[in-house]
C-alpha cells in the first residue's frame, strides 16, 4: 500500500502532483512517500508489539537522511554495513545504541568508529573479524558487543545475487564453527562480549518457510550457546520481507510477525529486524521524462532521461519495475523497450513493455524505486546523479539537491607542472 495515486488523471505522491514537483527539481527526480515509510514501518512496530524487539532499518535500501530521520524519530534503530552509513544515521539523529553493523569487511578504522560512538552490537561474519574485533576494543579499552552471523544454508528462493544464506555466499559462519567461535571468544577474547545471534539470509522474500527454517536453526545454536553458559539477548532475523514489484505477493509483516512470534515462544530474546526493501521500496518513485522516441530496426525505444545510473536493479538483476505515465490521457499503446543515454545496451529500465505511447517531453513514472534505487546510483557516463524529493502531505521538501556539473569532479585534481605544447 502506498500514496501515489492518481487525480484527475495526473499522477500524485500524497497531495503533491509529480508534474509540479518536475517542474521544480527538473528530472530525473526520486520522489518519496514519507505517509508511505511511515505506514510501512509502523506495519511492523506494530505487529510485533507483544514481543520484546527493536526495528533496526537497513540503511543502504535508501540512506537519505531525511529518510533516516523519519525512523529515528519514531525510535527507530538502524542496521548499517559501512562508516559511512553509520555517519549518515548518526546525522540523522538516530540513538548508536539502537545500531547494528553487518558486513563481511569491516575494517580496523570502521570497527573503530563504530565502537568510538557506542553502537548496540556488532555482526561478525568470520573468525578473523572476531579477532580483530576484539584486538581494536583492547586498543580502545572498551568491550565490543558482538552477534555472530550464521549462515544457516537456507534457499530463500530468490534472486541469487541477493541470496545471502547459502553455503556458497560469502556470508556469515555455518552454525558449528559459529558454536565453536562463540566459546573460543568467551574463554580468550576479554574484549568482546557474546550478546546475541543474527541471521539474513537475502533479499526480496515472497515466502515464510525459509525465515522459519533459518530460524529452527539459529534457535538450535542459541539453546547450545545457552547449555555454555554464554548470555544470548538478541535474536537477530536480518530483513528480506519482499515487496511487490509485478504480480509477487509476499506476506504481509503482520503475517511473518505471527510466524515469527509463535517461533520464537518462551525463548527470552528480544527479537531484531533490519527491513529495507519492504519500508522503502514501494516508498519511491524515479520520475524520468522522455528525450526521443525511436523505432529500431526490431524495437521501438523510449529514450528517457534517467539511466542504469540512476537506477541499476533493471540492469543488474533483470527487475521489473512497473511504468506509468504521470499524466494518464488514455494514449495507444505500444510495445517498447524503455532506456537510458548510456553507452551500454544493459542500459534499460523496462524490455519489451506495453505502455500508452508517450512522446517527446512527458514524464513517466517508474513505480516501487524507493529501495536501493538512488543508493546504489553511480556518476557512470558522467551523469550527476539525481535530486531527491520527500512530499509530505500537501507539501514536499527537496532532500537533496540534484548534483552539478562540478560535482562530478570535486576532489579530482590536474597534475601540477606538466606543461603541454
Ligand atoms: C541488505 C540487508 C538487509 C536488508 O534487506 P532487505 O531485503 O532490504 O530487507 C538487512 N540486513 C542485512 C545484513 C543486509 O545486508
Amino acid at each position: 500500500m502506498h500514496f501515489f495515486t492518481y487525480k484527475n488523471k495526473n499522477l500524485f505522491a500524497e497531495g503533491v502532483s509529480i508534474e509540479k514537483i518536475a517542474k521544480k527539481t527538473g528530472t530525473p527526480v526520486y520522489v518519496y512517500s514519507h505517509k508511505t515509510l511511515m505506514r510501512h514501518y509502523a506495519a511492523f512496530t506494530s505487529a510485533f508489539k507483544t514481543v520484546p524487539h527493536l526495528i533496526c532499518y537497513s540503511v543502504k535500501a535508501n540512506s537519505n537522511i531525511a529518510v533516516l530521520q523519519t525512523f529515528a524519530q519514531e525510535g527507530g534503530g538502524f542496521d548499517i554495513v559501512s562508516a559511512g552509513e553509520l555517519y549518515r544515521a548518526l546525522k540523522a539523529g538516530a540513538d548508536a545504541r539502537k545500531i547494528v553493523f553487518s558486513g563481511v569487511g569491516k575494517t580496523t578504522d570502521e570497527i573503530e568508529y563504530a565502537l568510538k560512538n557506542k553502537i548496540l552490537m556488532f555482526s561478525v561474519e568470520s573468525p578473523q573479524e572476531l579477532r580483530a574485533l576484539d584486538a581494536t576494543a583492547k586498543r580502545l579499552k572498551k568491550k565490543a558487543a558482538f552477534a555472530i552471523r550464521v549462515n544457516p544454508d537456507v534457499d530463500p528462493q530468490t534472486h541469487p545475487y541477493i541470496s545471502t544464506g547459502l553455503k556458497k555466499n560469502k556470508f556469515g559462519i555455518e552454525p558449528v564453527a559459529a558454536m565453536k567461535e562463540y566459546v573460543y571468544a568467551k574463554n580468550n577474547l576479554k574484549n568482546i562480549v557474546p550478546v546475541g545471534i543474527d541471521c539474513h539470509i537475502g533479499s526480496q522474500l515472497t515466502k515464510i518457510e525459509p525465515f522459519i527454517d533459518a530460524l529452527a536453526k539459529t534457535k538450535k545454536l542459541l539453546s547450545s550457546l545457552r547449555g555454555q553458559g554464554l548470555d544470548i539477548k538478541y535474536l537477530d532475523m536480518g530483513g528480506g520481507l519482499g515487496i511487490t514489484y509485478d504480480t509477487e505477493e509476499p506476506p504481509h509483516p503482520s503475517r511473518y510477525a505471527e510466524a515469527v512470534i509463535e517461533a520464537t515462544k518462551g525463548l527470552g530474546v528480544t527479537l531484531i529486524f533490519e527491513p529495507g526493501r519492504a519500508i522503502a521500496g514501494n516508498a519511491g518513485i524515479l520520475v524520468t521524462r522522455v528525450v526521443y522516441m525511436k523505432q529500431g530496426a526490431e524495437k521501438n525505444f523510449v529514450i528517457v532521461d534517467a539511466a542504469m545510473n540512476d537506477l541499476a536493479r533493471p540492469s543488474l538483476y533483470g527487475s521489473y519495475h512497473a511504468i506509468r505515465p504521470v499524466k494518464d490521457i488514455g494514449a495507444s499503446e505500444i510495445t517498447a523497450d524503455v532506456v537510458g543515454g548510456i553507452c551500454e545496451s544493459g542500459d534499460f529500465l523496462a524490455k519489451d513493455r506495453i505502455i500508452p505511447k508517450p512522446k517527446p517531453g512527458d514524464l513517466m513514472a517508474v513505480m516501487s524505486a524507493g529501495a536501493y534505487g538512488f543508493s546504489m546510483s553511480s556518476n557512470y557516463n558522467s551523469r550527476p546523479r539525481a535530486a531527491e524529493v520527500m512530499a509530505d502531505g500537501n507539501r514536499f521538501h527537496v532532500i537533496r539537491e540534484r548534483e552539478k556539473l562540478s560535482d562530478l569532479v570535486r576532489g579530482e585534481k590536474l597534475i601540477k607542472g606538466r606543461k603541454g605544447k
